[in-house]
């Protein structure tokens, strides 16, 4: 059963080929021994240290020059009563959902891309609903991140936000790479004066990436030149006149064109989703996880990145599939 499990993920066919989870997860490839902290490159640089654990195993075991991993975002998870379209209380089922299907696939990583939770009279009520949802995505068996989203720092400051999250990973921004790809979470939760969203200090449609974080940027992409690059972020980087564009979108999109090697840029937070492409490169906002009732309105995707730089969107639930090339 184990080997059949083993050939159909090989053959990338959907979960409902490999239904039964106990037998996939018996074989999933993700060493719970190694620790995080090999498989992470800082923002600072300090670590340097590549991929050894889950994405060593993941580049011997997958065809040269693909990589799939999981996005799911905006999840809005709050014990409370819906707020229109936002179903607050069903993005656990929406979550376990997900976390199912992205460890059947055996996916090396996942990245949240902001927006976990909603908020809550009292900080502390508002804790508990980012311990509950965020323990739930800790059953997925590959890398954890975190891409924060302003209703992440309504209450919390960014520290507090990921010291809760259990990641081992607890900055704002931060590089890693996987299967030959470079990998870039983004934090676009700095205000136009530079100061970080901080316990809601902010107005949402005020948001930018800091001078010290672009600095960072141009100096990363360049060191990981001989990699194609893939960006997270949670505000929008494509539309800097709107209100879920970054205020300085024109001069980070400018590093990302400037650096040459950047493929696709992955978004939340307009929850209705969206495409775009500038300049060669794409920009894909996820559709979120909060809209809609139940299950049948889920929406997370696999990504995966082919040979020849396509990139296909598998989407679940309400999003949709695309083929980005
Ligand atoms: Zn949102
Ligand atoms: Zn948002």
């Amino acid at each position: 059963m184990n080997t059949n499990c083993r050939m159909k993920r090989t053959n990338a066919v959907r979960q409902k080929d490999c239904d039964r989870v106990t037998h996939c997860r018996q074989d999933l490839w993700v060493p719970r021994s190694v620790s995080r902290r090999d498989f992470i490159r800082t923002s600072f640089g300090a670590a340097g240290a590549l991929a050894v654990g889950a994405c060593s195993l993941f580049e011997s075991r997958s065809p040269a020059g693909t990589i799939s991993f999981g996005i799911l975002t905006d999840t809005h998870y709050a014990d409370k009563d819906p707020g229109g379209e936002r179903h607050y209380r069903d993005s656990i089922a929406k979550m376990r959902q997900c976390v199912e299907v992205f460890n059947k696939r055996n996916l090396p990583f996942a990245v949240e891309l902001g927006d976990l939770v909603d908020a809550a009279p009292k900080k502390e009520t508002e804790l508990g609903f980012l311990k509950t949802i965020s323990g739930h995505f800790s059953e997925f068996q590959g890398e954890r991140h975190y891409v924060l989203g302003n209703h992440c720092v309504a209450a919390f400051t960014k520290e507090e936000f990921l010291g809760n999250c259990g990641t081992e990973t607890p900055k704002g921004y931060y590089s890693f790479d996987c299967g030959g790809f470079h990998f870039v979470i983004l934090d676009a939760n700095f205000r136009g004066d530079g100061a970080p969203y901080a316990a809601g200090n902010f107005d949402w449609t005020d948001s930018n990436l800091s001078d010290r974080e672009l600095v960072w940027l141009r100096n990363d992409l360049r060191a990981a030149r001989d990699k194609r690059a893939v960006l997270f972020v949670h505000q929008n980087l494509h539309n800097e006149t709107e209100m879920t564009g970054v205020k300085n979108g024109a001069r980070v999109r400018r590093i990302l064109e400037d650096a040459g090697n950047v493929r696709v840029v992955l978004q939340g937070h307009h929850h209705a989703g969206a495409h775009a492409r500038i300049n060669g490169i794409d920009y894909f906002t996820l559709r979120a996880m909060v809209e809609g009732p139940g299950v049948e309105n889920n929406s997370f995707a696999v990504v995966t990145i082919n040979e020849d730089n396509s990139i296909a969107i598998d989407g679940f639930g309400q999003q949709a599939d695309r083929l980005l090339t």
